[in-house]
């Protein structure tokens, strides 16, 4: 009975394992034709200036829009896309989207982009971006582009020579979910970054461990004399807001201002700035 019991159990595992290879499968089949079917979107979240109470600009966020499955996150689908080899291509897509998008938005409101590290590493990367955003009509001191850690990892002389050829051509650097790798502040030393965006993660416990305030408190501290500028992601309460303003924070950026939305859903610029004046009529 046991055998039996046994057998039973693996068979149902098998079918388990099968039909995730299956999904695994039809993924990676559909992804390899989303770029051609225009099935990617971009979602943009707003940047509050704080000493200005104003916007600042938004954040491109990929979404995949995949028949029969809904809206996608990066999360989802980017890894895959990595290892598959298309990550070049849906990359430069999305550059060139939130180029022609940013040139539709007000002077000065800036575009920031993510990159994944692949795409530092892409011989004749800097050149690709300013023919990109030459062709957008688009300034290049309105781009910034996020990279995390991971890219610095590679700590690569080629990954640094791209990113000063993309300073020499007026587009801003941010490090992005700053304070999660490991020697996180070491590489403000070799690479030049305009900007630190503090994770999360730091975020969420900012009010209520203080710690987590003392660490953001240095990186603030550190980033100012740095003349680096700071932006905390992930704001979602009053508190955090309160909190990352009287720890120095430059900018934020999270839900309570807004979730990310097509550019069209944005209707009154203006509103938004009123989002990051919040704490001045509460305080
Ligand atoms: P990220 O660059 O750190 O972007 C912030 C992520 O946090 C976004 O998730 C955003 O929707 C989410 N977020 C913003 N505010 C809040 C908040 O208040 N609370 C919570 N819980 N989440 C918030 P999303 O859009 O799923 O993107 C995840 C990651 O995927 C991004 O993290 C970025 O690393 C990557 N990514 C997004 N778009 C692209 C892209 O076009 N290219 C590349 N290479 N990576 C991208
Ligand atoms: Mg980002
Ligand atoms: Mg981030
Ligand atoms: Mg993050």
């Amino acid at each position: 009975e046991a055998k039996l019991a046994g057998r039973r159990r693996f068979c149902f595992f098998d079918a388990e394992i099968e039909a995730h290879f299956a999904s695994r499968w039809q993924l990676e089949q559909d992804l390899k034709l989303a770029l051609a079917r225009q099935e990617f979107e971009l979602y943009f979240q707003p940047i509050v200036d704080l000493a200005e109470a104003k916007l600042a600009g938004f954040e491109a966020l990929l979404r995949w829009r995949r028949p029969g499955h809904g809206l996608l996150s990066p999360p989802l689908f980017l890894d895959i896309a990595e290892r598959m080899g298309l990550i070049n291509d849906i990359g430069a897509w999305v550059l060139k989207e939130a180029c022609t998008c940013g040139a539709s938005l007000p002077h000065p409101l800036r575009v920031a982009v993510n990159l994944s590290p692949t795409q530092l590493l892409k011989p004749g990367f800097a050149l690709e971006v300013a023919r990109i955003v030459g062709e957008s009509k688009f300034s290049p001191r309105r781009l910034e582009l996020e990279i995390t850690e991971s890219a610095l990892f590679l700590e690569n002389s080629a990954t640094l020579a791209c990113l000063k050829d993309l300073r020499r051509l007026g587009i801003s650097v941010a490090l992005d979910d700053f304070g999660t790798g490991f020697s996180a502040l070491s590489h403000l030393r070799v690479f030049p970054v305009d900007r630190i965006k503090i994770d999360r993660s730091f975020v969420q416990e900012a009010d209520k461990n203080p710690e987590t305030a003392s660490i953001i408190r240095a990186i603030t501290g550190l980033a100012r004399e740095l003349g680096v500028r700071t932006t905390a992601e992930g704001i979602e309460t009053e508190a955090q807001l309160r909190k990352l303003k009287s720890l120095g924070c430059d900018e934020i950026q999270g839900y309570l201002v807004s979730r990310p939305k097509p550019l069209g859903a944005f209707q009154n610029l203006e509103e938004l700035a009123v989002g990051g004046s919040r704490p001045a009529k509460t305080a």
